[in-house]
């Protein structure tokens, strides 16, 4: 395979040299082949599962491979944990795919390292396998996203409330950067490290601050600042809650990262939260910009030494570009909205549009997801209309009204509400009905199944209408669990 392992070139203090535990029975349970291709995995692991079960649940190291565990620390329901880091998990190193593009290889459950504290450094099959198929319908979706190449169940038990099937997740992501990483030597006043850091992290994600000279790392946090911001509208537009936005959660690349909690929403409700443990609702849907805010200043205040020797200097450059996130991020966020309408052109006064649709979701209870699809299709079809009609009152109508004052063809208005409104999200219930199948029938069948809908979520397939559903009970008592 085609390694090459700069994270493992930087200096020890960065990572743990660790390998994977070896584990009984590996046998490989989910395989991606669309990624295997991209990542260009070589034809002897491709063609040979008992060779990828070893390869994949960490039994066989990969000729190239140089496991190590990363180092973070990371603010967890607002309070800093001094210390985190892979404690069950192993990078095995970066490939680089077809067009050169570098991949973080990780193998998650993996066994202990000298970061897993209490755990025991495993990982059950329900967590790898809703991380799987989370991951590859937020793919499909269009939002950036780490990916999964493998499933490969163990053979061991692992005990968390009752005895699971464990189970060894393969993690591909563009890194594994997160604001933690910059925390932990922050923290530790090791200006030198978080250097190095900041250099790593501008050569692999931003390039092109390369050419800032000495003092690119306003501009870092600026460039960090827009990929999270169009990470987060992107959540904001298919419903995704992440359950569990610490920081060291928050990737430096911008990819959404740890599928632990996370829910889709159905009723639209800014206040949704199902994480079991997320009692004041901090990671409520509503509340992921303000909490995306409150991170980037963590991370802003991490790179405050390197800014300026002078510290309220340093906070005198990097308070501008915090205060401003609010602007910027509706700003991001009432465009994507307007595609949702089919709005070609987003106008000031089309916010009133937007808030008072939401409004009319939120007091009728209606589904984010069947609403904004009826309303596409309420273009073309009567039928649609006129439930939409009946469902949106008022707003249906000056929503018509505008679209009637835009210059676009209907085919062009249902194309950009189509590319924003997907017919079909990974709902909770099917979610948890296909992770039940699979622990219970030890055969991945039903989520192949469900994997094949949700890779093309804006599409109608055969099979797409089993998918489609609400839950007939809202998700009232619906909750998620740590992956732990
Ligand atoms: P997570 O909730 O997956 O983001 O994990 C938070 C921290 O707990 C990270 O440092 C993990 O490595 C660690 N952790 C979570 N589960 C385990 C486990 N079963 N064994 C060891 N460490 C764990
Ligand atoms: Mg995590």
């Amino acid at each position: 395979m085609n390694f090459s392992n700069s994270y493992a070139s930087l200096d020890e203090v960065f990572y743990e040299r660790t390998r994977p535990t070896p584990v009984q029975n590996p046998q490989l349970f989910l395989w991606n082949s669309g990624l295997a291709e991209q990542l260009m995995i070589p034809n002897e692991l491709k063609h040979d599962s008992v060779a990828r079960a070893q390869a994949f649940s960490g039994n066989s190291i990969i000729p190239g491979s140089e496991p190590v565990a990363t180092v973070y620390a990371g603010h967890q329901f607002g309070s800093f944990v001094y210390q985190l880091g892979d404690g069950r998990a192993h990078l095995l190193g970066e490939v680089l795919d077809q067009s050169g593009q570098r991949w973080d290889l990780q193998l998650k459950g993996s066994g202990r390292t000298s970061f897993s504290r209490g755990g025991d450094g495993r990982c059950a099959i329900g967590p790898a396998v809703r991380e799987f198929i989370m991951s590859e319908a937020m793919n499909a979706l269009g939002v950036p996203t780490t990916r999964c190449l493998a499933v490969v169940t163990t053979g061991e038990t692992v005990f968390r409330e009752t005895p699971l099937p464990g189970a060894v997740v393969t993690r591909v992501a563009s890194s594994h950067l997160r604001i933690g990483t910059f925390q932990f030597f922050a923290a530790r006043g090791d200006h030198q490290a978080l250097k190095t850091l900041c250099n790593y992290t501008i050569n692999r994600h931003y390039p092109e601050l390369q050419e800032e000279g000495q003092n690119p790392y306003v501009s870092l946090i600026d460039k960090v600042i827009e990929r999270q911001i169009q990470l987060v509208v992107e959540w904001m537009r298919v419903g995704f809650i992440h359950g569990v936005m610490n920081t060291d959660n928050t990737s430096l690349c911008g990819e959404t990262i740890d599928y632990g909690p996370c829910a889709m929403m159905g009723i639209y409700d800014p206040q949704t939260v199902y994480s079991s443990i997320d009692t004041m609702g901090r990671y409520a849907f509503g509340n992921q910009p303000e909490i995306l805010q409150w991170n980037l200043a963590r991370f802003a205040e991490c790179l405050l030494p390197l800014i300026n020797d002078d510290r309220d200097k340093a906070v005198d450059q990097v308070e501008p570009v915090i205060a401003e996130f609010p602007d910027r991020f509706e700003k991001a966020y009432l465009k994507m909205m307007a595609k949702k309408l089919g709005l070609t052109f987003f106008k000031p006064e089309d916010q009133k549009l937007i808030v008072s649709v939401l409004n009319r979701l939120k007091d009728r209870r209606l589904d984010y997801t069947v609403t904004f699809d009826l309303l596409t299709k309420s273009l073309m079809s009567e039928a649609a209309a006129s439930q939409m009609k009946n469902e949106l009152g008022e707003c249906f109508d000056l929503w018509q009204k505008r679209l009637s004052q835009q210059q676009a063809a209907t085919q062009k208005v249902q194309e950009l509400m189509r590319q924003h409104n997907p017919v079909v999200i990974p709902r909770n219930h099917h979610v948890e009905a296909v992770i039940q199948a699979c622990e219970q029938t030890a055969k991945a069948t039903s989520a192949e199944k469900f994997l094949e809908v949700l890779r093309a979520p804006y599409e109608e397939l055969a099979q797409t209408s089993d998918y489609q559903d609400p839950p007939s009970d809202g998700d009232k008592d619906y909750q998620t669990f740590c992956g732990t």
